[in-house]
């Protein structure tokens, strides 16, 4: 099956991306887009906001949009991202998820702002949340403001000195469970699709045990085409899909207009033998 263009995985400024939802969704009718979920990091407050502005006709219905999000999770010790798709805002264990992850996130802000006091920094924490201007807080809103106090010349640079797994403002989280996870998307009626499986930094024998475990514990599908994967990994993600007879998705992890490499809209191409998670979406 064949679909017309669509991206299943994007962020506005309501959790790290740099453009307004408005702003996406009008990038991506110059993109030619037709359908668009928009899966900020634990919050659907971008989403929220597109969806009530189409139901008010202040924006067109050109675009067919998918309720979404990007679950942080934990299997174990290993952090996972999982995108839910097509859930329901008005779900009240949704609700209760989204409110427990955003004081986890402000708590977890104020633990990396005393870290890097530690590190004989200035004290960011207020700047940071004037950044993230009501936005879902993450690592990429301090990454940005020691950018902002020349402390570092780049985020990569930031996560490479402070913020990334292992330096010395990295503060570990209790992130709920996969399992939690995968019910709270179920219990909304969505789709848990497991996000970009290849950048986890895992061997392709642990991956594999991850993409059981996600399948036996109600997963419904994996990414298989996002920026930065070659078509080997394509191949034995697509193996181990069919395997456990999970849907695919893709999408671009838009985030901003500054990184070339990646454009809305764009990823490797799909394989167009295995169900696809926007036969369900779209039903
Ligand atoms: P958080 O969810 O707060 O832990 O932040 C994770 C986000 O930080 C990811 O979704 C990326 O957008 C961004 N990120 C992760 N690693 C890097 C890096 N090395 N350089 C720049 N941004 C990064
Ligand atoms: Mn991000
Ligand atoms: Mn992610
Ligand atoms: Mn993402």
């Amino acid at each position: 099956m064949t679909f017309l263009k669509y991206d299943l995985h994007t962020h506005t400024t309501a959790s790290d991306g740099v453009l307004s939802p408005r702003s996406l969704y009008d990038m991506a009718l110059q993109l030619d887009i037709k359908t668009l979920a928009i899966t900020d990091h634990d919050t659907v407050n971008g989403i929220k906001e597109l969806m009530s502005l189409q139901e008010r006709s202040v924006i067109c219905k050109t675009i067919t949009l998918i309720s979404g999000a990007e679950f942080s999770c934990l299997l174990g010790k290993q952090i996972l991202h999982v995108v839910a798709l097509n859930i329901d805002l008005n779900n009240p264990l949704l609700i209760k998820h989204l409110l427990f992850m955003e004081e986890l996130r402000e708590q977890r802000a104020e633990r990396i702002a005393k870290k890097l006091i530690k590190c004989k920094l200035p004290d960011t924490l207020a700047l940071v949340k004037i950044k993230a201007a009501g936005a879902q807080i993450g690592r990429p809103h301090f990454a940005k403001v020691l950018c902002d106090l020349k402390i570092v010349e780049s985020e990569a640079q930031a996560f490479k000195k402070y913020l990334g797994a292992g330096k010395p403002a990295n503060v570990s989280v209790a992130w709920p469970d996969l399992e939690e996870v995968i019910n709270v998307i179920s219990d909304a009626g969505g789709v848990a699709v497991l996000a970009h499986p290849t950048k986890y930094n895992l061997t392709m024998s642990k991956l594999r045990r991850i993409i059981a475990s996600f399948k036996s514990l109600g997963g419904d599908a994996i990414e298989v085409s996002y920026p930065g994967m070659n078509i080997e990994q394509q191949s034995i993600l697509k193996y181990e899909i069919e395997k456990h007879k999970l849907m695919i998705s893709a999408g671009s992890d838009f985030h901003t207009t500054a990184n070339k490499w990646i454009e809305l809209g764009r990823y490797p191409v799909v394989p167009k033998d295995i169900p696809h998670v926007l036969s369900r979406c779209l039903a």
